[in-house]
């Protein structure tokens, strides 16, 4: 195989996504999954909590020794833990318009899609959906649109984002929007940076050049080396924090995973900082979509192998996981790495103010995980988590390398863990449920006594400022 045109520095989708080094990785690490020094080695480094390369992690990934994974389990537990804490970040989607150009044979927006209902939110709907989100208790959306260049222009983005910000209601306030919307140019990634968007979200999908094509048939995103160039194109226009993933289930899992490594790695080589997320989407059923089509669905085995993998290959980078999966599953990997989820998701274009009607289905797939925000929130406190509303690192500024310098030197926790706190407060003052609440507030105190002294001083005294209605928005 010819791996001389690999360069993760290369901005060309063909040299830092190499095939020819992925079919290679693949080979090595089949030809060394049952090389016991050699993995013993890697588990050494993981041991270390710097992370991988995608080479070692393949070897890893492909390995079925039960002791192996173990090992694998308990230190991805471990680096979670040492770099995130027991915090657990809370957000949900919202879906602006479904109307969509492109053909994506796996996705129910495709345009040749004549029985899903197609609709575009208006302001007035938009802010509708806000209010019925901050009145959940939401403070962080990731806004959702199918790529139509007539229906769905940059405009129509940045007038939204500039909605969601402004909608004050009661003590609700939406903080960050992560914007997931199809790979654009550097002007529009400018604009959307200017608006003030949080973390800009594109799921690769699959990074087989070849099965990228086939499920791609039509419309703009049929273009690879576009969509794949896209987070240097959004770094190039000045956004800081950028979202990856692989939407598991469309090709084999092994090149995806390395594809996926590879990508992280590209992004610090050029831009001197990696992915602040990593999002572990599997396919779904969805209006004109059987998941029996595509052979390469994975079993909840093999993907909770793959988040532990990444997490102990990138043990720097948030990973997301989705209502896509059931709360067994969920309960599975949140102790594989996970640090963000979202709760209480619609998938509809609205749905959130008032149920959609039946008859007007236009989710993008179906969601397993039905509960409520505060059914969420009450299951992590009662696992030892703690639900974070917290926004505050990147409205301070500390974004990209910034974010990352502090989180590779293991110091997020130290104001991550009051602001967490601080923010699970408001939740609970303005919106749980008793239960919740008389909950919440035991792990509130117990949480705090672990502070340092006059870190616990100040976040007991912004407590109570939240619970006497003095204030919120209280940040370290
Ligand atoms: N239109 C944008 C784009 O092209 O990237 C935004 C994409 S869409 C609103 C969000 C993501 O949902 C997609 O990137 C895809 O990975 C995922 N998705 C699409 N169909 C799905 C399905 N049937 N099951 C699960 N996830 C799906």
């Amino acid at each position: 195989m010819d791996i001389s045109t690999y360069n993760p520095k290369s901005l060309k989708a063909a040299e830092f996504i190499s095939n020819d080094e992925i079919l290679d990785t693949l080979e090595y690490a089949e030809k060394n999954k049952n090389n016991m020094d050699l993995i013993n080695q890697i588990l050494d480094k993981a041991n270390k909590e710097k992370g991988l390369t995608h080479r070692e992690a393949s070897v890893l990934l492909a390995c079925d020794d039960p002791s192996v994974n173990e090992q694998i389990y308990a230190l991805a537990k471990r680096i979670k833990m040492n770099y995130y804490g027991n915090r657990m970040v809370l957000f949900a989607p919202l879906y602006l318009s479904n109307y969509c150009v492109n053909g994506c044979v796996y996705c129910p927006y495709h345009l040749k899609n004549k029985h899903i209902a197609r609709k575009k939110m208006t302001q007035e709907e938009i802010r509708r959906e806000v209010i019925a989100l901050q009145d959940m208790g939401h403070k962080r959306l990731a806004i959702e649109l199918g790529e139509d260049p007539i229906n769905n222009p940059i405009e129509y983005v940045l007038e939204s984002i500039k909605t969601i910000y402004d909608i004050k209601h009661k003590n609700g306030a939406i903080r960050r929007v992560n914007v997931n919307i199809a790979a654009t140019t550097v002007e529009n990634y400018r604009k959307l940076k200017d608006a003030g968007i949080g973390t800009y979200i594109l799921f690769q999908e699959t990074y087989n050049k070849k099965s990228y094509e086939t499920l791609h048939p039509t419309g703009p995103k049929h273009n690879y080396e576009w969509h794949t160039e896209a987070m240097d194109r959004a770094m190039e226009g000045g956004i800081d924090d950028v979202g990856i993933g692989v939407l598991f289930g469309l090709s084999t899992y092994r090149y995806e995973f390395a594809g996926l490594l590879m990508h992280a790695e590209h992004l610090e080589a050029v831009h001197g900082v990696g992915p602040h997320t990593i999002s572990v989407p599997r396919l779904r059923p969805a209006d004109d979509i059987d998941t029996n089509d595509f052979k390469d669905c994975i079993n909840d085995d093999i993907f909770a192998k793959i988040v532990a993998c990444i997490r102990i290959s990138v043990p720097y980078t948030g990973m997301i996981i989705s209502t896509r999966e059931s709360k067994k599953t969920r309960e599975r990997v949140l102790e594989l790495g996970i640090s963000q989820l979202s709760g209480g998701s619609k998938t509809s274009v609205g749905g959130y103010a008032e149920p959609e009607p039946e008859e007007e289905n236009s989710a993008q797939f179906d969601v397993i995980d039905t509960r409520t925000l505060d059914e969420v929130i009450q299951w992590l406190l009662k696992r030892g988590y703690i639900p974070s509303f917290c926004t505050a690192c990147y409205r301070a500024g500390r974004t990209g390398d910034r974010f990352m310098e502090l989180c590779k030197a293991k110091q997020i926790h130290n104001c991550c863990h009051p602001n967490a706190l601080l923010t699970l407060e408001e939740y609970l003052t303005d919106y749980a449920s008793p239960e919740t609440k008389k909950i919440g507030r035991e792990v509130i105190a117990a949480e705090v006594a672990t502070l340092k002294p006059e870190v616990a001083k100040k976040t007991s005294e912004w407590l109570e400022y939240i619970r006497s209605g003095k204030g919120r928005d209280f940040r370290f």
